[in-house]
């Protein structure tokens, strides 16, 4: 049995390249093949979202505090609160983070194929971010 014990990584910036605004990711996690799965604990500040992006083999996020928004290409955004589990499909662009007025945090689950679990593309435009 292997534990990564809170406190055991230090907290972490979402990088400018993934993320607009403050961005705080926490306990990232990662397995050996044959097991593909991995995640982080990622929180949003208000204004806070990722780029627009797409998981080789879907996502799994589930929301544990705050309130938070993801979107779909071309579909509606959506308010996602703590409890929601949220799956994006492999391939499918989106984005999630925070609402412009208020914090969320999720842990965010993906596997992984061929050393990936996330193709990152460009940032969500504000217009994109407040559009219903
Ligand atoms: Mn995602």
């Amino acid at each position: 049995m292997k534990i990564i014990r809170m406190g055991d990584q230090p907290s972490k910036p979402g990088p400018d390249t993934y993320f607009t605004g403050t961005v705080r990711m926490e306990i990232e996690f990662s397995t050996e093949a044959p097991a593909r799965v991995g995640g982080v604990t990622v929180t949003f500040e208000p204004g806070a979202r990722t780029n627009w992006h797409t998981h080789p083999l879907g996502q799994t996020v589930i929301v544990t505090t705050g309130v938070g928004w993801a979107r779909i290409e071309g579909e509606e955004r959506v308010e996602i609160r703590p409890g929601d589990i949220v799956w994006f499909p492999p391939g499918v662009r989106h984005w999630h983070g925070a609402t412009d007025t208020t914090a969320m945090t999720h842990i965010a689950i993906a596997e992984s194929i061929d050393g990936s679990r996330v193709d990152w593309e460009e940032p969500v435009s504000d217009a994109d971010y407040l559009a219903p």
